[in-house]
């Protein structure tokens, strides 16, 4: 388990929380969400009380990748909190839960929001908060390392050489932060098909990563196409198939973080 934050450094409604996770990427579509819901659920599976915040105001996946019965955040008046909805005993908070439309905004009214859905939510006692970052390296995204105190960050990125340059920019943000990077996930880095394997993005800048910045674990995720049906779905493949190969990926990034 990572270390657990001083409780004066946070804003209110992050007191009870244990440690808080970060789910990066430079680029969109590299499977972000999928890993910061799949690891969630995973670190539940395990025992652990959890919750996601997704933080991409402009284009929030976790209403589209969990399926709660209740799809819109509660207010609490007397105490101007918001109550997280849940899915699978997971706490979920995320701008596509709060009724409204896509976002068209600034970025400082964008990381408004985000402080504002973040730090109001009754999270109550919880030993994981996952948050779904928004891609790349801006603004929006160095405000919100500001306003909580990161335990640790997850890299997700694809093995292409471009993807490389940008991972160590995501690097470089949280180093400067003095958050620790505890693992990469390489997604989509191959897959199977008449007996043989394909890496459809050529091999590797992933190692490269580990080695010259020294995160300790690297993670190969392949192309699954049950990843992205259960994704859609709105059930998280590690809930869809316990047993299956991507459950025992994520139990290994569940146990790094
Ligand atoms: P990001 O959060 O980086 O924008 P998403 O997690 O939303 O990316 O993933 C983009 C799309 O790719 C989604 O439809 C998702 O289901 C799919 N996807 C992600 N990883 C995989 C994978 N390993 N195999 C198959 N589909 C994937």
């Amino acid at each position: 388990p990572a270390r657990p934050l001083f409780a004066e450094q946070l804003p209110a409604g992050l007191q009870t929380i244990s440690n808080i996770v970060a789910v990066s990427s430079c680029k969109g579509g590299v499977g972000k969400s999928t890993v910061a819901v799949n690891l969630a659920y995973t670190l539940a599976d395990m025992g652990a009380r959890v919750g996601i915040f997704d933080a991409d105001v402009y284009g929030p996946s976790l209403p589209t990748m969990v399926s709660p019965e209740n799809r819109l955040l509660e207010m609490n008046p007397e105490k101007r909190t918001i109550i997280p909805t849940e899915y699978l005993g997971v706490k979920l908070v995320s701008f596509g839960f709060a009724g409204q439309g896509r976002a068209i905004m600034r970025g400082p009214m964008v990381s408004g929001v985000i402080n504002q859905l973040l730090t109001t939510t009754e999270w109550g006692e919880l030993d994981y908060l996952i948050i779904d970052m928004p891609p790349g390296t801006g603004d929006i995204q160095l405000t919100l390392c500001q306003i909580v105190p990161l335990t640790a960050a997850v890299i997700v990125t694809t093995p292409q050489k471009l993807s490389f340059i940008d991972v160590a920019k995501g690097v470089r943000m949280f180093s400067k932060l003095k958050v620790p990077c505890v693992a990469v996930v390489e997604n989509m880095c191959h897959f199977d098909a008449d007996g043989k394997r394909y890496y459809p993005f050529g091999r590797g800048s992933g190692s490269q990563v580990v080695q010259q910045f020294g995160i300790p674990h690297l993670f190969d995720m392949p192309i699954r196409p049950t990843l992205s049906a259960s994704g859609d779905s709105g059930t998280p493949e590690v809930v869809a198939d316990p047993q299956g190969e991507a459950s025992k990926i994520f139990q290994n990034l569940g146990v790094c973080v």
